[in-house]
């Protein structure tokens, strides 16, 4: 039995050493992804729930690596949120996706996610007026998503960051609202003029009455302090029939549209009447 198991150990510390390896390579290929260019912006629509309009995409980082395909964002980005790198992807999405939006036919938003590493970047403000600036995009149809953790530590300078980029004439949404800590005052510590539902309760409002009473609380919470809502993840009509009837402003989703590269957003947007 003590054999047993210190071959189990062995085996346990190669299981180790190779995933260690692989997180070294994924590093390494992710610092050298800029260079070689293989960054790409994907936008997925977003339609209004009262005249079944697009009112604007959400931007949302791909890297095609050349050996392992596409790496899901869900993948890299933490990866590079540990080593620093960030703020130059988070830079160089915001730029592309203000220059493509820039070319758009009609004035749609476009929404661009920022990491809370970004906010402790001084240069923050700076960098998305320099963005309005290059694109020639109208500040007011650029929204930035942060996540309720911004918000965790280092509030007070949290919040003047927001403040700035507000006054620049950009919206600002609170991403995967409920998923996160005291949210609710959150809601009055900043003006957000958006909340987006977390797409896990509308994966489960059809079956989870707890679910769909939190979707059904959020988008009360939105009216009352005027704040539109976006649910995410939306992928059947009827989900998109139940979240108009309780007064969701946006909807996001594979029900409308997945994500879909620079070249053909006009192609969604014939598809969907704007
Ligand atoms: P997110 O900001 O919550 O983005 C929504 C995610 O849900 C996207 O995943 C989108 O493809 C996916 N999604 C949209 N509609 C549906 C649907 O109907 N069903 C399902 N099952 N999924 C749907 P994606 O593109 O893989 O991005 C994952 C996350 O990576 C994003 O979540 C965001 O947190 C992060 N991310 C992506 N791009 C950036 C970026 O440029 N900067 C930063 N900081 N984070 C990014
Ligand atoms: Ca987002
Ligand atoms: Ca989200
Ligand atoms: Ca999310």
């Amino acid at each position: 039995a003590k054999e047993e198991g210190r071959g189990r150990f062995r085996f346990f510390e190669q299981e180790m050493d190779a995933r260690a390896q692989a997180r070294r390579a994924l590093e390494l290929d992710l610092r050298r992804a800029f260079a070689l260019r293989q960054f790409e912006v994907f936008y997925q629509a977003q339609m209004s729930l009262q005249d079944r309009r697009i009112v604007g995409f959400e931007a949302l980082a791909r890297w095609r690596h050349p050996q392992r395909g596409m790496v899901s964002p869900a993948d890299f980005i933490p990866v590079a949120e540990e080593i620093g790198l960030i703020s130059q992807i988070g830079e160089w999405v915001l730029l592309t996706a203000c220059r493509e939006a820039a070319r758009w036919p009609g004035s749609h938003r476009i929404a661009v996610n920022l990491s809370p590493i970004q906010f402790s970047n001084p240069g923050l403000v700076e960098t998305v007026s320099a963005a309005l600036a290059t694109s020639g995009l109208a500040p007011e149809r650029l929204e930035l998503e942060i996540t309720e953790s911004v918000l965790l530590d280092n509030t007070a300078a949290t919040l003047a960051i927001l403040h700035r980029l507000r006054t620049l004439g950009v919206r600002i949404a609170m991403d995967d609202f409920g998923t996160g800590y005291s949210s609710l005052g959150y809601l009055r510590s900043f003006p957000f003029d958006k909340v987006k539902i977390d797409q896990s309760f509308i994966r489960d409002m059809p079956t989870d009455g707890d679910s769909a009473a939190i979707v059904k609380a959020i988008i009360g919470l939105g009216v009352s302090l005027g704040i539109s809502t976006t649910a995410e993840g939306v992928e059947t009509e009827e989900q998109l029939n139940r979240l108009r009837a309780e007064g969701c402003t946006d909807i996001q989703g594979y029900l409308l549209s997945k994500p879909v590269p620079a070249a053909e957003v006009a192609a969604v947007l014939n598809r969907i009447p704007t």
